[in-house]
């Protein structure tokens, strides 16, 4: 008897967590996230899961980010009816999300079908709906940390902190296979050791496979203490409010924003800042900000007391759009977070769009921005961005700041491996860019695991487990996206040369030299003029449209 483990999402990609696990008395899975980044790797999102939904016996959650949750409701879209299991956070934090997340898919199908009605084509069908979303809802079921429970035949599990956000674990699995149990590890996203709000990590040792995240393999943070956090902060804050302009901060809604409200309220309250205003404005982040005041008696490591969390007079937590507007009119003094956090949708945008173009206004990035998204393509120095169709010239300060995260950095990461070894079969690296997943893997075979025992597997790939060791690695016949193009897509390459093109246009001295550069384009497509249809830039290929944490 075998067990196979397939990898169908954040192997090879970031994002997309998913692996289904494949027993001799039935399937289940882990994690069923969404893909975010540029259009090639969302695309996979409207693919068909490579299995049939109906077949999965249950569903274990690692934790409530849309990578590793956003793709739940397409399983009950596709027929799932079946436990899904997680920590109470966590389903506190999915009853919001799930259905943020359904209202995005709405919306976005909304806006295709009135494109597509203009040219007589059929409606656009949305990724899943609200009714989705809800039926998935229906499923959840608490689990306790550090409890066994048996969810199937032949399998049991534990949820351990993993200390990267409310609610988030490790998931540790036995898989019955003959007299002797498969013993696996699913590390979920691992927090770093200073967090506000949670203990380290942790998990048992001893397992025949584990499976580690790799966002930051290779890269050490040395400036992320909680003092040094909220000093670098104070900075940033300080400097853009001398400038008069606004602060405007791109922030996940669940964990950044109230990571920010918690350390922008201590400022505050020991007179190291002085805004006048600092808005939360995104109906989810609120939402979820609710959640974390229910379970903020679980928290560790804060400086407020669980009243003070999110109280100060000074706060506005946004949800109404007549109040988000208002914020437009203020043209400095306030800090205003806004979701999503890598700029991609909801009311950042506006935001954005209304504060880019000013000098005095500053734009500070606190996390993650994938390859493609707006904030990536903002924080590498674009002078023009297109928001809502618009182009907008980007005129703000620009800044970043990698002091938050709510990952381990390389040596963390180490350190939770090795703490989690031996491990008798294999470890398998995910969930990273492949520039990280083979710094951490040159580490982790420096611990003494053979080089065939550390495995960065690639996207739909299936292994063979034993308790003894992986027998071989089974290949998609046919490979649902070409991951060459997971890094640098051709639609977002298009959109920067558009934009590129503009530009020089606008800029050029005289008619004559304009001419003389088409000209010169031109040349270089060669031959004979071809008759084109006139060019149409896609917007959509500068920004990321479903999604969104
Ligand atoms: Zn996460």
């Amino acid at each position: 008897m075998t067990v196979t483990l397939n990898f169908h999402g954040a192997a090879g990609t970031v994002t997309g967590s998913c692996y289904r696990v494949v027993h001799e008395r039935g399937q289940f899975l882990v994690d069923c996230g969404m893909f975010q980044g540029n259009k090639t790797v969302r695309d996979l999102n409207l693919k068909p899961f490579p299995f049939d939904a109906r077949a999965i016996d249950y569903l274990l959650l690692t934790h409530a980010h849309i990578d590793h949750c956003g793709l739940i409701p397409k399983l009950t879209r596709n027929g799932f009816r079946k436990p899904l299991l997680m920590t109470a956070p966590t389903s506190g934090l999915l009853e919001y999300l799930l259905l943020d997340s359904a209202g995005i898919q709405e919306s976005e199908a909304d806006r295709e079908t009135t494109k597509r009605e203009r040219k007589g084509d059929l409606p656009a069908e949305p990724l899943y709906e609200i009714a989705d979303a809800q039926e998935a809802l229906k499923l959840r079921q608490p689990v306790e940390y550090g409890a066994w429970v048996e969810p199937g035949p032949g399998v049991r599990a534990r949820w351990w902190n993993a200390g990267h956000i409310l609610g988030s674990a490790s998931i540790e699995v036995e898989v019955a296979d003959g007299d002797k149990p498969v013993r696996l590890l699913f590390s979920g996203d691992i927090g770093p050791n200073e967090k506000v709000f949670y203990n380290n990590p942790e998990a048992p040792s001893d397992f025949d496979y584990i499976l580690c995240e790799s966002t930051y393999g290779g890269r050490e943070r040395t400036d992320y203490s909680l003092e040094e956090r909220r000093a670098a902060l104070k900075a940033e804050v300080n400097e853009a409010l001398a400038r008069g302009g606004n602060l405007v901060i791109p922030a996940f809604a669940v964990e950044r924003s109230q990571e920010l409200l918690h350390d922008i309220g201590t400022l505050i309250r020991d007179g190291e800042i002085k805004p006048q205003l600092v808005f939360l404005d995104s109906p989810l982040a609120s939402k979820v900000t609710a959640v974390y005041q229910k379970y903020a008696s679980m928290f560790e490591d804060t400086e407020l007391s669980a009243n003070e969390l999110f109280n100060d007079p000074r706060f506005r937590i946004v949800e109404s759009v007549e109040e988000s507007k208002a914020i437009n009119s203020i043209r400095g003094g306030a800090i205003i977070i806004s979701a999503s956090g890598m700029a991609d949708a909801g009311r950042i945008k506006h935001h954005l769009r209304n504060n880019l173009i000013r000098p005095e206004a500053t734009v500070l990035f606190v996390g993650y921005q994938a390859p493609g998204t707006l904030g990536q393509i903002i924080l590498s120095g674009a002078r023009d961005v297109r928001i809502h169709g618009f182009e907008v010239p980007v005129r703000a300060r620009i800044r970043s700041m990698g002091n938050y995260s709510a990952h381990a950095d390389h040596s963390e990461l180490m350190a939770w491996i090795k703490a989690r070894l031996p491990a008798h079969g294999a470890v398998f690296l995910t969930h990273g860019e492949e520039e990280e997943r083979h710094a951490l893997r040159d580490a982790v075979i420096k611990l003494g695991l053979g080089g065939d025992q550390v495995i960065l597997p690639l996207l739909d790939d299936a292994f063979q487990l034993r308790a003894s060791g992986v027998a071989g690695v089974v290949k998609p016949a046919v490979p649902r996206i070409d991951l060459g193009q997971v890094t640098s897509d051709w639609h977002n390459a298009y959109a920067q040369l558009v934009l590129e093109l503009s530009h020089r246009l606008q800029t050029a001295p005289t008619d004559t030299d304009r001419l003389a550069l088409i000209t010169r384009l031109k040349g270089e497509l060669g031959g004979e003029a071809l008759v084109v249809p006139p060019v149409v830039t896609q917007p959509g290929a500068v920004h990321m449209e479903p999604g969104g944490e």
